[in-house]
């Protein structure tokens, strides 16, 4: 092993503070890493670094070094620890953390793959009427998210020169470290925290957006309710929620979650509607016609003579609209008997004629009919 100058390697001079050789080291490696310096000289020259800094950082060796020549001490030299060819020795990993800190690796993390910058979604909830839901409808809504700012375009920078290439990884975003291990040499890739990589830094903050490059913004968006959306489902428009500084982001989702206001008469079960229509007692006897609440207005439909109270009739299509696909559900009537309020003595001498001619054993004396649709 050649006797080499440690001081001429990290260009220092022989009574250099600690910290002159430590920010020597600095210089030199982010020059000669062999990730940012792709010469076929760097990483011989990077090697010669890091040995030098292992010795020079370290008091006791330097102190050796600066005696006998060698970091060992007088029994080292020449042979000692000689099994590593070149100055990567366990202590020469001091340096390695040095250049961990420096670029902020986070220990394990630093191992993952830069991941696209994600907005988050907003959740808000929407309260509709139940004809909107029923037809469909176009709503305005505010919402107050962040949004990327137009003064700075999402870099956070004052101006154009204010968003300068990121020292640390020279614009890379990303820093790979390369470590001796038992097992060989290992490569490390991580991001570079300096920027964040986003390999560029800010050197005056914009002032609109004091840097963020994100602004809390109350924005109007129409949103189309289709028709035939039920209570509790969520609307989902991609790419409303929170916008990213970085153009290169995914802006998260806004979700609006549907109430639908009840109907004072139709009840609502999937895309059918069920609901009570009235007639007079004697329209059921005689039959004629019954108007029935729809989602436009009334429908008359005829009733037979001696129709049953609760007798279900179903208006074909006459519902809610598929939220998918053509039709529409029905609307299930249900046909009851209404008695008057009040009879007056003739109305009453009627009735008892009409009961006293009625064959008793004429009424069937059951309610599977209440069932027949069910
Ligand atoms: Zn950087
Ligand atoms: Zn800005």
């Amino acid at each position: 092993m050649a006797n080499k100058d440690y001081y001429e390697t990290l260009g220092v001079n022989k009574n250099a503070s600690e910290d002159e050789i430590k920010s020597a080291f600095r210089n030199l490696a982010k020059k000669y890493h062999p990730d940012l310096n792709k010469t076929p000289e760097a990483a011989e020259k990077f090697k010669e670094i890091n040995e030098a800094y292992s010795v020079l950082s370290d008091k006791e060796k330097r102190a050796n070094y600066d005696q006998f020549g060698s970091a060992d001490g007088p029994q080292g030299f020449g042979g000692g620890a000689g099994g590593f060819s070149g100055g990567f020795s366990e202590e020469g990993f001091g340096g390695f953390e040095d250049i961990f800190n420096m670029f902020g690796f986070g220990g394990r993390g630093g191992a993952q793959a830069q991941r696209r910058e994600e907005g988050e979604d907003i959740n808000i909830s929407l309260t509709i009427t139940f004809a909107e839901a029923a037809f469909g409808c176009e709503k305005e809504i505010s919402i107050t998210r962040k949004e990327r700012c137009k003064d700075c375009n999402g870099t956070g920078a004052k101006s154009n020169s204010d968003y300068v290439t990121c020292g640390e990884c020279n614009g890379t975003g990303r820093v790979t470290l390369t470590q001796r291990t038992l097992f060989g040499i290992t490569q490390t890739v991580g991001v570079c925290r300096n920027c964040n990589g986003k390999g560029k830094v800010v050197k005056n903050k914009c002032a609109s957006c004091r840097g963020a490059g994100v602004k809390t913004t109350t924005t109007k968006i129409k949103v189309k309710i289709p028709a035939g959306i039920d209570n509790d489902q969520v609307i989902r428009l991609n790419g409303e929620g929170h916008q990213t500084a970085s153009t290169n982001g995914i802006p998260g989702d806004l979700r609006i979650a549907i109430t639908v206001q009840p109907h004072s008469l139709l009840v609502r079960k999937g895309f059918d509607l069920y609901v009570d229509a009235y007639a007079p007692i004697t329209t059921l006897i005689l039959g004629g016609k019954v108007e029935v609440p729809t989602l436009k207005g009334t429908q008359t439909i005829d009733v037979a003579p001696l129709t049953q109270s609760n007798t279900k009739f179903t208006l074909k299509g006459k519902g809610i609209k598929y939220l998918k696909g053509v039709g529409s559900g029905d609307i299930i009537v249900t046909l009851k008997g209404e008695m008057p309020k009040d009879l007056d003595k003739n109305a009453i001498k009627l009735v008892k004629e009409l009961q006293n001619t009625i064959n008793e054993k004429s009424y069937p004396k059951t309610n599977n009919y209440t069932k027949k649709l069910n």
